[in-house]
């Protein structure tokens, strides 16, 4: 989802793929690099790198120089270390709209998803590509 919603943009901000997948959402390392350089340890405490050579780590703990040991990384409730139910990072802004409160730095999953776009990721339950089979207007 995006905050600035250009004329052509398909996405409603109906948050629905977020509410939905939003818990499994996996964050690159850049990604969390990113986060480590600007100092974002709200968004960091959130996820938990699992390593190669040792158990997880909660990524707010996590060294640049662990990077190169990192196999995935994944959503935990940053109290209890539990799955989470809902992406912690979603607001909801009216009874409809929802924005993603990281939309700048969000993960790069994020922010190539596109449902409505041939090829990306299906999910026939998106509006805005119900609004381009509408259209007739599948996005190649
Ligand atoms: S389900 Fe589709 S329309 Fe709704 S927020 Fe996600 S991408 Fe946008
Ligand atoms: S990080 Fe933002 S865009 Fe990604 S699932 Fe969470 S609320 Fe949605």
């Amino acid at each position: 989802m995006d905050e600035l919603i250009p004329e052509d943009e398909p996405c409603e901000q109906c948050g629905l793929c977020c509410r939905m997948f939003g818990p499994n959402i996996t964050p690159t390392v850049p990604n969390v690099y990113v986060w480590m350089e600007q100092g974002r340890t709200d968004i960091l405490r959130c996820f938990i790198a699992c390593m190669e050579k040792s158990g997880p780590i909660n990524c707010a703990d996590l060294k640049p120089e662990d990077l190169g040991n990192v196999v995935s990384v994944e959503m935990r409730n940053p109290d209890t270390g539990d799955y989470v139910a809902v992406c912690p990072f979603l607001r909801r802004v009216t009874k409809e709209r929802y924005l993603c409160g990281i939309h700048l730095v969000k993960p790069d999953m994020c922010c190539t998803y596109q449902p409505w776009i041939w090829g990306e990721t299906y999910f026939n339950r998106c509006r805005g590509l119900g609004k381009i089979n509408q259209s007739g207007k599948w996005q190649l």
